[in-house]
């Protein structure tokens, strides 16, 4: 950022919380399924419909709001939020307004600057006030695709209306894009570890904005502001801001100044542009939503919901680092996402070595992962055979390189690792009696070199090696044959 200037960032995350059925009719809440499959009066605003709150986002809203830091206010209100769009067939949303279901919360973000490679340094906690979380309704999507008969086509799928959302707004408390960054990530991870959201950024289940601006520093109050819309990853999100706060600068030091308007990231051109500016600005005249009672929330309620939130993942971040002896980076690579840090600790349960299961899972099995388009949710190599994997490098059953090729053919098969060494005739050969015999004939065979060995010649004991290596096609275990050759050759 230029010298004597400094951004204003607040953030608005919209989480889709991950109830089986709508926020006020009983439809499912999936929206992949046929268009307008999942629909009735309700969620189609037929008058007459009235809604009924869905208690489990009553429950998922609790832990997510907790485990953010937030307040539970005992009673908080419905509202209508007015506007009109093709996909609100209602002309509202139900949503909440002057009293919202949690406000007022204080969180500690981990956060890093990062130099120009992308590397992370000296990670630091900062502590981000949060407004509030609200809970409120979805609108449907106004689709526009072709199809085979029709060049082109829009139609409005109304299976997201209804589906229930937290609302996380903070105050204007980052000062730079990677701060933004990583608290999104933050939010996601909380969501995704105590259930309240899958939170996939790609699947539209967690969507955010940003509001940039920027002042000199020093200066006390706020310049126009710019909200950043259609961030579709948490990466192009942290570029867009970081474009924005150079072109803001940049406006303001030539004397063109800054609009006060909604931009778009436009992803091929690497540039936000204006998607509509502020006279365009709505009027939602909200007012109270008169078919729904006030949310009232018991301290009961809220005591029971805390007692099963789970171990939150900078605390995992904490203990992996503590228990598992593991570096600061391999540890919050591990915490990054729930089923990879499930897969890590499972593999290192089963293998008892916590280090390999960590290095394995995050260079050759990431590697693979990759490749193929996986990642731990769906790993064609369970912990439990990775796991094997390591217990058999650890017995020195095959060596380093070995384990590597089979882990290769364990994901591209499917097999244990017990199946594929099996196959490809890996197993090492840790049996006395067999090395013993295998020397012994080596030493028949080669009598000139045992005589020049026992004469002090013992450079030889290389070439014997070599000897028992092949004859037993690699597979003789390296440190017993060195054994059985030094005892034999006396
Ligand atoms: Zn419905
Ligand atoms: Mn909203």
């Amino acid at each position: 950022m230029k010298e004597g200037w400094e951004a204003v960032i607040g953030m608005e995350i919209h989480a889709q919380l991950k109830t089986e059925t709508k926020i006020f009719c009983g439809c499912a809440a999936n929206f992949g399924d046929e268009p307008n499959a999942n629909t009735c009066p309700v969620c189609l605003g037929l008058p007459g419909a009235l809604p009924v709150l869905n208690e489990k986002v009553v429950e998922l809203g609790a832990k997510a709001a907790l485990s953010l830091g937030l307040n539970i206010n005992e009673t908080s209100i419905f509202s209508r939020k007015n506007y009109f769009y093709p996909d609100l067939p209602k002309g509202y949303q139900i949503s909440q307004f002057d009293k919202p279901f949690s406000s007022n919360g204080t969180l500690e973000v981990l956060t890093a600057e990062r130099d120009e490679s992308g590397h992370a340094k000296d990670w630091k906690p900062i502590k981000i006030h949060i407004e509030r979380m609200h809970l409120e309704e979805d609108a449907g999507k106004n689709v526009h695709e072709g199809l085979p008969d029709v060049d082109k086509y829009s139609y409005i799928d109304l299976n997201r209306a209804g589906t229930p959302l937290g609302e996380i707004v903070t105050g204007p408390d980052f000062r730079t894009s990677w701060q933004a960054y990583d608290y999104v990530n933050h939010v996601r991870r909380v969501l995704q570890w105590v259930g309240a959201s899958d939170a996939d950024m790609e699947k539209g289940n967690l969507r955010c904005e940003a509001n940039v601006s920027v002042r000199k520093v020093g200066e006390e109050k706020f310049r126009n502001k710019v909200e950043l819309k259609n961030l579709n990853s948490v990466r192009f999100m942290q570029k867009a801001i970081e474009y924005e706060i150079e072109r803001q600068i940049e406006a303001h030091e030539s004397g063109e100044g800054v609009n006060q308007e909604t931009r778009l990231w436009d992803e091929k051109n690497n540039k936000t542009k204006v998607m509509r500016s502020k006279e365009d600005a709505h009027d939602y005249r909200y007012f109270p939503e008169p078919d729904l009672q006030p949310l009232k929330v018991s301290t009961e309620f809220i005591e029971k919901i805390k007692s099963e939130i789970p171990e939150l993942p900078d605390a995992m971040l904490a203990r992996f680092q503590r228990d598992y002896d593991l570096t600061f980076a391999d540890a919050s690579q591990l915490v990054g996402d729930i089923s990879l840090a499930a897969f890590y600790e499972a593999t290192a349960a089963a293998s008892k070595n916590a280090r390999a299961s960590a290095n394995w899972i995050l260079s050759e099995l990431q590697r693979e992962w990759n490749a193929a388009g996986n990642s731990a949710a769906d790993s064609p190599v369970s912990a439990e055979n990775l796991a094997e994997l390591i217990r058999f490098l650890d017995e020195e059953k095959i060596n380093g390189k070995q384990a590597k090729e089979v882990l290769i053919e364990m994901f591209a098969s499917g097999k244990s690792a017990a199946d594929v060494v099996k196959e490809q005739g890996l197993e090492q050969i840790s049996d006395s009696g067999a090395i013993e015999k295998i020397v012994e004939d080596v030493m028949a065979a080669n009598e000139g070199q045992v005589a020049a060995y026992r004469g002090g010649n013992e450079k030889l004991l290389g070439f014997f090696v070599g000897q028992v290596m092949k004859a037993s096609k690699g597979q003789a275990n390296p440190k017993m044959v060195n054994e059985v050759l030094l005892e034999k050759l006396k």
